[in-house]
């Protein structure tokens, strides 16, 4: 959430400062300004509201070489023009864009108040820029180095002074900040989506790290490296969102995470970045499993995973929660620490707590060079590509698959038998092939999901394998159309749900071909009885007995079988299409969803 864009160069940066916000949107923000050095000194332009309106909103003439620009995402002062960033000093000579919090904000605003300086927003991030002006230091950086020295928080920051009209200087504690470095010209971004048009070399900044920046290089003392993305990613193409679009990549992202990591000779994965012997692997007991939101579901299936093909046992938690309780680190405890971005900060403060203690932590993380990858003892990199939409659709796709690769792993070092191995890699190996089988029935789904985007309310039901499928299903159908879902133990309704069900309140139910589908399917019958209208996601050939001639059954939804230890995921696809087309009737902007952001780095 929230971004940083600023170049420093021979061109005008308005343009490019604005093309990169606009990049930057999909993060979820609520503001946005830039602030400009030119041969007047600092120009500064900002409100509320979208990227678009602050385009078009600039003075004629607003123009210079070096600038920053931000799309904030309030946690101190509500989102008004004033508070929008970048903020300055009283006489404009600094100019300060900052993501993040800074805790002792209170204080130092207490402390500027009583040395007589007024302050103008509510924010945190205002005190910066007077710190900064108030510094006697010879340089920007070492006035930058003073003001950080007064701050306890979290910050990826960028600052302009009048005083040094040909530099920027920018800082990284705790929210990402990544230098790009162009011909005669550097860009810094907070998200390489804002500048990969621009450039691909990019050094990524430390924790602790200051840099200074000018049209001919950065002081730092690190090396930079090319990153292999193609451009072309950060475009939505001929889709009218970055959601459909990656959901259609599914079968292809999937091919990416399995390719060189499977074994069949052995019928065992290879997962090199594991840095883990087989002794050391053999040597693990348990398994804990931490993650956010659809991160934190995905974890549940993989951790059923993990206890099917491994038999260790293994749970998943919220990392939002599990520091907060003071958990107890066993040193044969495997953790693994699950984020698209590799920038959630609650996993990655989860991790910093496990390894203090003295705990092991992978990660499964989409982001390469990200700061959980960094924190982390070894991982997986999930090969999803870009993923912008919110809704996370390919990299939760790909958290599951690397979670099958884990598993089988770790399976076959123990009871996991060659067969059982080579069984589960044929499985893996169809499974592009069926995400595509799901995704061609994209219009039949967009039927039925029409006819969900009318209800107020929904349930999502499965037991087992089916529950964590439920669960992320009602968390993407929340997260975009904003109906109430509600994901619940097929087996629990009846204690307690069923109380709710009537004709207005859809019940969408997974019932794979399993040991359980006859009960699932009694329990669908106690929903007819009480008119509740059904949507069926199964198997072909699971019987629904008389269920599908009921007037109140919707669509019965076949997805492809797979090994059942896999076939989660492929009950997963549909729900995926089914909150996407019902948030698309609702005329709903899919990849923005209101009051959230992609990755999501406050506390
Ligand atoms: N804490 C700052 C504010 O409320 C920055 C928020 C952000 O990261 O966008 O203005």
């Amino acid at each position: 959430m929230c971004g940083i864009v600023g170049y420093v160069g021979g061109q005008q940066a308005t343009p490019l400062l604005l093309e990169g916000l606009a990049r930057l949107e999909h993060r979820g923000y609520d503001s946005a300004g830039l602030a400009l050095l030119g041969g007047t000194g600092i120009k500064v332009a900002k409100r509320a509201g979208r990227v678009r309106d602050l385009g078009d909103g600039l003075p004629k003439r607003f123009a210079g070489k070096v600038g920053i620009g931000h799309t904030r995402w309030a946690t101190h002062g509500p989102a008004n023009d004033v508070n929008a960033h970048p903020h300055t000093d009283a006489r404009g000579r600094v100019a300060v864009v900052h993501n993040g919090i800074i805790d002792n904000a209170a204080a130092l605003r207490h402390r500027l108040t009583e040395q007589g300086v007024e302050l103008a927003s509510d924010t945190d991030t205002e005190v910066l820029a007077h710190l900064v002006a108030g510094s006697d230091a010879d340089t920007l950086e070492g006035k930058v180095r003073e003001a950080l020295a007064e701050i306890e928080g979290t910050y990826g920051l960028a600052v302009l002074h009048a005083d040094f009209p040909d530099r920027l200087v920018v800082a990284r504690n705790g929210s990402p900040l990544i230098v790009g470095v162009g011909e005669r010209e550097m860009f810094v971004a907070s998200d390489l989506a804002a500048i990969v048009r621009h450039t691909t070399t990019v050094a990524h900044l430390e924790d602790g790290e200051i840099v200074t920046l000018t049209a001919s290089g950065f002081t730092t003392a690190r090396d930079t490296t090319v990153v292999d993305i193609d451009p072309e990613a950060y475009d939505a193409g001929e889709h009218e969102s970055f959601m459909h679009k990656e959901m259609l990549e599914q079968p292809a992202a999937a091919e990416r995470v399995l390719r060189g990591r499977l074994d069949d000779r052995f019928g065992t994965a290879h997962l090199g970045g594991l840095n883990m012997d087989a002794r050391e692997t053999r040597a693990i007991r348990r398994v804990k499993i931490l993650g956010c939101g659809s991160a934190y579901y995905v974890g549940q299936m993989g951790a059923a995973l993990v206890e099917e093909l491994a038999r260790i046992p293994a749970d998943a938690e919220a990392a939002s929660e599990f520091r907060y309780r003071n958990p107890i680190i066993e040193p044969d405890t495997l953790y693994v620490a699950v984020s698209q971005s590799g920038e959630t900060i609650d996993t990655l403060l989860a991790v910093q707590e496990v390894r203090r203690k003295g705990g092991r932590v992978i990660g499964l993380v989409n982001v390469v060079g990200s700061a959980i990858a960094r924190e982390c003892d070894g991982g997986i990199y999930l090969h999803a590509g870009p993923e912008v939409a919110v809704a996370s659709t390919k990299a939760l796709t790909n958290m599951f698959l690397g979670f099958a690769l884990l598993a089988l792993q770790l399976g076959r070092v123990r009871d996991l038998s060659i067969a059982d191995g080579r069984r589960l890699i044929a499985g893996l190996n169809r499974l592009p092939e069926q995400i595509q089988q799901v995704l061609d029935q994209e219009d039949a789904l967009a039927e039925v999901a029409g006819r969900l985007a009318d209800a107020d309310s929904l349930f999502f039901v499965g037991r087992v394998r089916g529950y964590p499928v439920a669960r992320e299903g009602a968390q993407k159908f929340k997260e975009i159309s904003y109906r109430h879902a509600e994901a619940y133990q097929t087996s629990e309704l009846k204690h307690g749900p069923l109380a709710l069900i009537s004709s207005e309140v859809p019940t969408v139910a997974l019932v794979p071909a399993d040991e359980l589908a006859d009960r699932n399917v009694g329990a669908l019958h106690e929903i007819a009885a009480r008119r509740g209208p059904l949507v069926v996601v199964t198997h072909e050939d699971v019987d629904l007995g008389e269920l599908d001639a009921l007037p109140h059954f919707w669509q019965r939804i076949v997805v492809p079988r797979n090994e059942r230890e896999l076939d989660p995921i492929l009950l997963t696809i549909p729900l995926q299409l089914l909150a996407y087309h019902a948030a698309l009737r609702l005329g709903h902007d899919i990849d923005k969803p209101r009051n959230l952001a992609k990755s999501v780095t406050v506390e």
